[in-house]
């Protein structure tokens, strides 16, 4: 029987997954289908078509010809555009956090929360649309003006993680848009169907406004249609989020054809709790950023780095924190959940590997560790003691609610365990000491792309570039001036002199 929440979005048991263009959803039933399983029953949900090789082709051309008519267009026509798709989403905010989070899992407020952000962002795009800034430069030649502009880009492929399932196309097809760009969004195989939904709307608002569909949509199982993207000289920009290793492998083949590369990777954010911190505003804080989403945020709180001489303190704050949240693991659409499932059966495995791995070697689970035994891909959110920080399980990325409690004794060596991993997306610091925050913030404090003070590391505003260094890929995404990787930059020099002066006082004497 078909779910209410997909018949409220005109979704259907099977849907058509990939926008080729010109009101045209390609269905073809060649290529093997995608299963849309609901995380918190296992059930099916709905089945998505995959896109051929050929359905890719046509929707390659179409793009092609939209960007033409698009990059005509005003950037303030564009934000216009843009903006009546903030106002459709608005209309559609509950049905589409809704669906957000029934086909990925997370509470219904953090579902509403991600479209929240694509109105955010579209309310961002629409001002940045008539702040696409260029510099004038004073030229060394008489009679000459020098100053650059800032063209659109091109085709944009924009490949997005099951996590974020609609929030990360909008950082990137708004932005875009508004730039001039048209793009192609490869979403996650586990979350086609918030792809197809948030396209729609979208496209439906653009279309009602009189301006050209810029959303195009390729649906697929397997790796092979999202590879022939990344490889694809057309696409000027691969915007990828998704996990390290897939990243690297994606940032190789794209600089391989010289194209550029925006790469948002994984994780391994941690906070610092030292010993002047405001417990009442850190253990709220270090809850919500280790189970909200069931850990399944890039910006997840995975270390937590508290001075020794409040650890036991923290630990029994956290333990009895998570036991009120065990209390309220379950359907994420319903009132009062606190934390929903994981988003597949595989998923539970690396939670339950990981645990395996770390209790062999002598950590100590002191608060959850198990899978539930329900249907659905339910775990206990769960802290660890008794870890090095260089052990192999504390330095990767588990995507689950797993925190890693380490002690320390002076700040230096908390900044060492802080930034002594492979990833460098996000980190905190709880203190009132004036010093350590600044210290934290300084360039030999937090390695990573975002360093708060006295608030955790997820849940990020849309106003700052987001992103992080190494291995999490270095890219920045939307406010702040990230909406420069969408445009190309030109440099113009204007000669309004009757004479031929060169640069660097060069004579060159016919
Ligand atoms: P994933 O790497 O498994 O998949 C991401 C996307 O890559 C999917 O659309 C997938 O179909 C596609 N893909 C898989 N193989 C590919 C290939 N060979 N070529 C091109 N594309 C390919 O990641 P996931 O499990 O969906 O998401 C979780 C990961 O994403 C975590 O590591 C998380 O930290 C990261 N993430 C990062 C950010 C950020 O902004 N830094 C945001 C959300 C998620």
């Amino acid at each position: 029987m078909l779910h209410p929440i997909l018949d409220a979005l005109g979704l259907g048991e099977h849907n058509p997954g990939s926008y080729l263009g010109d009101g045209e959803w390609a269905d073809s039933r060649s290529e093997p289908l995608l299963e849309v399983l609901n995380p918190s029953n296992g059930q099916q949900l709905a089945t998505v078509s995959s896109a051929t090789a050929d359905e890719y082709e046509r929707m390659m051309h179409a793009a092609a010809q939209a960007f033409v008519a698009w990059r005509a267009l005003p950037a303030p026509r564009r934000g216009e555009a843009i903006r009546l798709c903030g106002e459709a989403l608005r209309r559609h905010k509950d049905a589409l956090g809704s669906l957000v989070s029934l086909e990925m899992g997370k509470v219904k407020a953090e579902g509403d929360g991600e479209v929240q952000e694509m109105i955010d962002i579209a309310d961002f795009a629409v001002g940045q649309s008539r702040m696409l800034y260029g510099l004038t430069m004073h030229s060394e030649r008489p009679g000459h003006r020098m100053y650059e502009q800032w063209h659109p880009l091109g085709l944009v492929g924009i490949i997005s993680a099951f996590n974020f399932p609609v929030a990360v196309w909008s950082w990137n097809a708004f932005i875009a848009a508004v730039c001039g760009d048209v793009s192609i969004w490869k979403p996650s195989p586990k979350t086609p169907l918030t792809s197809i939904a948030a396209t729609r709307i979208c496209n439906a608002a653009l279309k009602a406004g009189g301006f050209p569909e810029v959303f195009f949509l390729l649906n697929a199982a397997g790796t092979a249609r999202a590879e022939r993207l990344v490889d694809d000289s057309r696409v000027a920009l691969v915007s990828f989020t998704g996990s390290s290793a897939v990243g690297r492998q994606v940032g190789v083949r794209v600089a391989q054809r010289l194209g550029r590369s925006l790469l948002e990777l994984g994780g391994n954010n941690a906070i610092i709790v030292d010993a002047t911190a405001d417990l009442k505003l850190a253990i709220p804080a270090i809850v919500f950023g280790a189970v909200g989403t069931a850990g399944q945020r890039c910006t997840t709180t995975r270390r937590l780095i508290v001075h020794e001489s409040i650890v036991d303190d923290v630990l029994n704050k956290l333990a009895s924190a998570y036991a009120q949240v065990e209390k309220r693991i379950g359907d994420p659409l319903e009132a009062g959940t606190l934390m929903g499932p994981l988003i597949d059966r595989a998923a539970v495995q690396r939670f339950e590997a990981t645990l395996e791995k770390a209790r062999a070697a002598g950590a100590r689970v002191v608060s959850g560790g198990k899978a539930l035994e329900r249907p659905g891909h339910y775990v206990q959110p769960t802290l660890v003691t008794d870890v090095e920080p260089t052990d192999a399980w504390v330095q990767e990325e588990t995507f689950a609610p797993i925190l890693y409690v380490m002690p320390y004794r002076t700040l230096e060596d908390a900044i060492v365990i802080q930034n002594g991993v492979p990833q460098g997306l996000s980190s905190s610091v709880f203190t009132k000491d004036l010093q350590v925050a600044e210290r934290f913030l300084s360039a030999s404090g937090s390695d990573c792309g975002i360093a708060n003070v006295n608030i955790g590391t997820s849940g990020a505003e849309i106003g700052g570039a987001f992103g992080g260094e190494k291995d999490t890929g270095g890219g920045r995404e939307s406010g702040s001036d990230a909406w420069k990787a969408y445009m190309r930059r030109q440099t113009n020099t204007l000669n309004y002199s009757d004479a031929l002066p060169l640069a660097q006082g060069i004579r060159f004497d016919l």
